[in-house]
């Protein structure tokens, strides 16, 4: 088997099949082994004072740790790696590697709740002044730059509303004030967006959706550029990140089939999508990869694909109890927050107290689906019978 090195030229399907894995590491069995750790022993003493072994302590390193972080660093092109316990916890190690007392960051106003959460609570506790603004700005995000500018999160397309950002042209104006640039990459995962390789110092995932695949553990990665990689390293090996090896070997798990997957993901959504473009009780669309979205230029330069999580928008004098009817009425999209697993599901956008810098009418009447690897058939028949019982 060549080395990891060897591996970064082949293309991104191959990438996931073999990047992460040394069979003969371990005496040829195809997958690493789950390795359950705390203590690691050394040969004598000297070996230990001096640090001569690769492993030293479980928290510091782990070989089952080691293949998915080798994994996503050669399928997203990063310097290094690290897994975190959640989505959200990724969000607040990334941010937090980039940020200290009397810095300011900016947060795209369509980012993800939760990290508007951590945003709010814990950035403002340790100093750090948080400014969200309007996802629509390109180069123009100069304008909001602070001689204490630190950072700027963003996220494409944006949670619930799905509008999409010009990373790019804002990695370009951050560069010119040394400004960390983070992407929450969670909708495309690296397969169909390379944060890195458009400017992003620190690429996000939420491990939990597409790249564990199948609803049954969390996790989060980030991956780094060269300039931000020693001060991530750096804080989680403080921080003390340490992530359970049967979660991380479903991680890998999943990672192997992502392409196969998402593939099935994105082609039963545009499915669903045009049948639900000829509903007449079905206003706005919301996904980029569809040619009547704001964001679809974006998307078709940026991104080399779709997956399958979209929102919808009832037609005006939708009510809520309608709204409410419909989802109620659903039998095969499971009513259930996250998505990325093989199954569908939906939730009702509520938008209130989460749009602070744009204007975002909340009252609208939206529903997101996450459509999964059913036959889009039955999913089609199942939202015909649900909007029925809701205006029928
Ligand atoms: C789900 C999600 C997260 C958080 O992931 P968890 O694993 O649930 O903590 C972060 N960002 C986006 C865009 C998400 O959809």
């Amino acid at each position: 088997m060549s080395s990891p090195d060897s591996k970064t030229s082949l293309k991104q399907d191959t990438k996931l099949t073999h990047s992460g894995r040394e069979p003969r590491s371990f005496h040829g069995f195809v997958n690493p082994p789950i390795v359950h750790a705390s203590t690691v022993l050394y040969p004598d003493v000297e070996t230990m004072v001096t640090g001569g072994q690769t492993y030293s302590y479980a928290r510091r390193g782990n070989p089952t740790t080691d293949s998915l972080e080798n994994a996503l660093k050669d399928i997203e092109g990063a310097e290094g790696v690290k897994i975190a316990n959640s989505g959200l916890n990724a969000v607040a190690l990334a941010i937090m590697s980039c940020v200290k007392s009397g810095d300011h960051i900016l947060i795209a106003d369509t980012a993800y709740g939760p990290t508007r959460h951590f945003a709010d609570t814990v950035l403002p506790s340790i100093g750090v002044s948080v400014e969200y603004y309007d996802p629509s700005l390109g180069s123009e995000i100069r304008s909001l730059f602070r001689a204490e500018t630190a950072a700027v999160f963003t996220e494409a397309p944006g949670s619930l509303s799905f509008e999409m950002q010009d990373i790019p042209a804002i990695a370009e104006a951050a560069r010119e004030i040394d400004a960390s640039v983070l992407m929450d990459n969670t909708w495309a995962s690296p397969l169909f967006c390379q944060p890195l390789a458009l400017g992003v110092d620190l690429s996000i995932q939420a491990g939990t959706k597409y790249i564990v695949g199948h609803s049954d553990a969390m996790l989060g990665t980030v991956a780094s550029s060269e300039r931000a990689w020693e001060k991530l390293d750096a804080l989680c090996g403080a921080m003390g990140c340490h992530v359970a090896p049967d979660d991380i070997y479903l991680g890998l798990r999943g990672l192997r089939t992502l392409s196969v997957r998402l593939e099935r993901h994105q082609r039963n959504t545009f499915e669903i999508l045009d049948w639900l473009k000829g509903q007449p009780q079905i206003g706005t669309l919301r996904y980029p990869a569809l040619k009547s979205d704001p964001g679809y230029e974006i998307w078709k330069r940026d991104f080399s694909g779709s997956s399958g999580l979209f929102a919808f928008d009832f037609v005006d004098g939708t009510t809520k109890e309608q709204n409410f009817k419909f989802l109620n009425a659903l039998k095969l999209y499971g009513l259930g927050y996250s998505w990325g697993g093989f199954e569908s599901l939906a939730i009702p956008v509520r938008l209130k107290g989460m749009r602070t810098a744009t204007p975002f009418d909340v009252n609208l009447q939206s529903v997101r689906l996450h459509i999964g690897l059913e036959d889009p058939e039955d999913l089609i028949k199942d939202l015909d019978q649900a909007l029925e019982k809701a205006f029928g």
